[in-house]
């Protein structure tokens, strides 16, 4: 794991998958990264039961290596510390004993000390269990990380300032889809890894905390998106809209912020910023 640097603020996305980093996200943590803060990626599988968008680019048995790589591309394109990677398997994760996965987590909080760590909504954004599984450990050891009595052997407790989920709105799952079907385009299929009910699918507007206008950011974000080759292939329904209805859809990354949560009765979005409220360096 790369070490912090001294007097760099860190920021912690905690993934189940390459690319998890990208949809809805990228652009708030590459704010982030443009005003030096030190963005870094535990991602806690290889993806290595993710599509091949193009056989030449990877069979089943080395995609795990592939995706490894391109997450290591798409972090670079983005400024962002060498990701890291646990040893586990995609699909896998909600098999993983809970204890250890926590661990694991809370071990990166506390040697990298970010003073913000984001990660999966509750319902993994449509209910991939490996997203739900990784969203419960980072909570866990978000907290955990900061209790002394938890594994000493880990270091010195740490407190990050606060906690934020992806969010993906409701409106936006229906945009997609709206869009695709405009474009002749086939629908998204979620089913194969999804868990709740449609109805339950992405995040209530309501819920939404942070609402952080990217569209600025829009070149830097679509190459690290595309970097992710296997993922997002020349055969990936999305690449074959018009540019202009994928910026419209990620012109705003949006975020709920778990810890502090808004004071009752607030008008939320309430902060325009993962950083709102924390000092930058210089
Ligand atoms: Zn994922």
């Amino acid at each position: 794991m790369p070490e912090p640097l001294a007097g760099v603020p860190v920021l912690l996305g905690v993934f189940a998958h390459p690319d998890d980093e990208q949809f809805g996200t990228a652009g708030a943590l590459l704010a982030c990264a443009e005003r030096g803060v030190a963005v870094h990626i535990l991602c806690a599988t290889r993806g290595d039961a993710g599509e091949i968008s193009d056989p030449a680019l990877a069979t089943p048995e080395t995609l795990a290596a592939v995706r490894e790589g391109e997450l290591r591309v798409a972090c670079g394109l983005l400024g962002f510390a060498e990701p890291v990677f646990l040893d586990y398997k995609d699909g896998k994760l909600a098999e993983v004993e809970p204890d250890r996965l926590v661990h694991q987590v809370a071990a990166a909080i506390r040697r990298l000390r970010p003073r913000v760590v984001l990660t999966f909504d509750a319902n993994g954004a449509y209910g991939h269990p490996d997203h739900i599984a990784i969203h419960r450990a980072t909570v866990a050891a978000f907290a955990a990380a900061a209790d002394p009595a938890f594994a000493p052997e880990l270091g010195a407790p740490h407190r990050s300032d606060k906690l934020y989920a992806t969010a993906y709105p409701r409106a936006l799952f229906v945009q997609i889809d709206t869009d695709l079907a405009a474009h002749g385009l086939p629908a998204l299929a979620f089913g194969d890894v999804q868990t709740i009910a449609a109805e339950e699918i992405g995040t209530a507007d309501e819920r939404v905390t942070t609402a952080v206008p990217v569209r600025h950011l829009w070149e830097r974000r679509w190459a690290s998106l595309i970097a992710h080759r296997t993922q997002y292939g020349a055969g990936h329904p999305f690449l074959a809209l018009p540019e202009a209805v994928m910026r419209s859809w990620l012109a705003t990354d949006v975020f709920v912020r778990l810890h502090p949560a808004p004071a009752p009765g607030a008008v939320l979005p309430d902060e325009a910023d993962l950083w709102a409220g924390l000092p930058l360096p210089g």
